[in-house]
């Protein structure tokens, strides 16, 4: 039944949905300003949020124009849809205008399709359509229009600096059946402290080293330079030894006395290091076999004592694994060195609920202090987490499971979604199954079945849990 009364709505909602993504919504600082705070593209979607719900009579609630609200339903309680109408740059390579979406028989393709322009209307279409059958509704909704998902959350985080907290909410911006856990991700360097003198003159000296620039991906490239004053061809043919040792690719350059390394890696998302290849890690690793200058082989005995081949927090002491959000995971995601400063690594650790992280992260400090180095803490988002038993959730995916037939349970991921905002929150759709990722890629779409089944899921997710319950 849901699915007919969705139909009647299709050109209606493919036509709001056009205008919507016809809007170049990414945030340009360079025209950033009191009335477009994170440029007038962002602003403009809001704004276009804006008059489609005043257009269906609904009333608005607008918050320093980087977020706002359309507000439906009565009751004490507050249901969130937490959406965003920014949009990640179009890149190259499009087959078509990435902001003059194409509609085809099946599918719409345009930047936004998936995220999150597409889901945005679906779940507001749901409102609208719920409200125009007259139902009573038990719940008020707050659909909450972000415009800075994309970059640095500074929607959500003004929005909820004033505007009231929803009991209970969902964001439709990842996939379905629903996620209902996400790690707590925090940023920390291990930085060295002390220079160490050198009683010995070293046969090879570390001038430099580099790897990786983003603390959530593994680094798929990493050099060193290296001053040796003696057995350049051994050094240089074990280092060849070791990258077919290791599988590895790479590559040596001389240049008056200093050996450049080069080591390739496997990158990807730091999320789950251990099926990547730390390019860093590894070269560090080969340098450990050589008799460095004693600051350099401090750092390098700093990477083979605690993370090299160390996904899971071990070598750390920071193993932790729970049943329902899986392991802590550490990505050392840059790495530095220079024979003036010294060096550090960054390190993205997450966690699963239950974790410890300001005692694990106090034991470490004091541990690696002996060594000379001591540890800067970075930002830190807790676990967010909502039992999937919870009547909450149950409710979600049973709409999904109605209109679907699909029995896949909710999970838990190690990345971010914005239903962390909530503080009781789920990410719910709008990506099923068979759809066909291009989140932030060229040539994005949502296929007309996708977004109209969409919509019906969170039409009756809406049902029962705002107007029967
Ligand atoms: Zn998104």
């Amino acid at each position: 039944m849901w699915k007919e009364k969705v139909l009647e709505y299709e050109n209606q909602i493919i036509d709001d949905l056009k205008g919507l993504l016809s809007i170049e919504s990414v945030r340009d600082d360079n025209k950033a300003s009191e009335d477009y705070p994170v440029g007038p593209g962002p602003r403009e979607a809001l704004n276009y949020m804006y008059t489609i719900a005043e257009r269906d009579g609904f009333s608005t609630h607008d918050v320093d124009h980087i977020a706002g609200r359309i507000e439906a339903g009565q009751g004490d309680e507050v249901f969130g849809i937490l959406c965003h109408v920014d949009v990640v740059p179009a890149g190259d390579g499009w087959d078509s205008d990435p902001f003059d979406p194409v509609v085809t028989s099946d599918k719409i393709v345009a930047r936004g399709t998936l995220d999150d322009k597409g889901p945005t209307i679906a779940a507001y279409y749901a409102v609208k359509i719920l409200n125009e059958m007259n139902v009573d509704w038990k719940k008020r909704i707050h659909i909450i229009v972000g415009t800075d998902e994309e970059s640095d959350w500074l929607c959500t985080e003004r929005y909820f600096k004033t505007e009231e907290m929803p009991t209970l909410g969902i964001a439709p911006d990842a996939e379905f059946p629903a996620i209902h856990g996400e790690k707590g991700i925090s940023v920390f360097h291990v930085v060295q402290e002390e220079q160490a003198e050198d009683i010995d003159e070293p046969d090879y000296e570390l001038h430099a080293f580099e790897s990786g620039q983003r603390y959530n991906m593994v680094p798929d490239d990493a050099s060193a330079k290296v001053l040796v004053k003696e057995n350049m061809t051994d050094v240089i043919q074990n280092f060849e030894q070791f990258l077919v040792d290791h599988n590895l690719e790479g590559g040596s350059t001389v240049d008056s006395g200093i050996l450049e390394l080069n080591v390739k890696g496997k990158a990807v998302h730091g999320m789950d290091p251990s099926i990547g290849v730390n390019a860093g890690l590894y070269l560090l690793h080969f340098l450990s076999q050589l008799k460095l200058d004693k600051t350099a082989a401090n750092f390098v005995k700093f990477s083979e004592q605690y993370l090299f081949n160390s996904h899971f927090g071990e070598k750390m002491g920071m193993k932790f694994h729970t049943d329902s959000m899986g392991d802590v995971t550490t990505n050392i995601g840059v790495i530095k060195y220079d024979n003036q400063n010294g060096g550090k690594y960054g390190i993205n650790l997450r966690y699963p609920e239950g974790f410890e992280y300001d005692k694990a992260m106090n034991r470490f400090d004091e541990e690696v202090k002996a060594l000379g180095f001591k540890l800067n803490l970075g930002k830190n988002q807790v676990p967010h987490y909502v039992d999937k038993n919870d009547p909450f959730v149950q409710k979600l995916v049973q709409a999904y499971r109605n209109q679907t037939g699909d029995k896949t349970e909710p999970y838990t991921i190690g990345g971010g979604t914005y239903a962390r905002n909530l503080d009781k929150g789920v990410a719910f759709g709008a990506m099923f199954e068979d759809s066909e990722d291009l989140m932030h890629q060229k040539n994005e779409y949502i296929t007309k079945k996708q977004l109209l089944n969409a919509t019906s899921i969170y039409l009756e997710a809406l049902y029962t849990l705002c107007v029967e319950g």
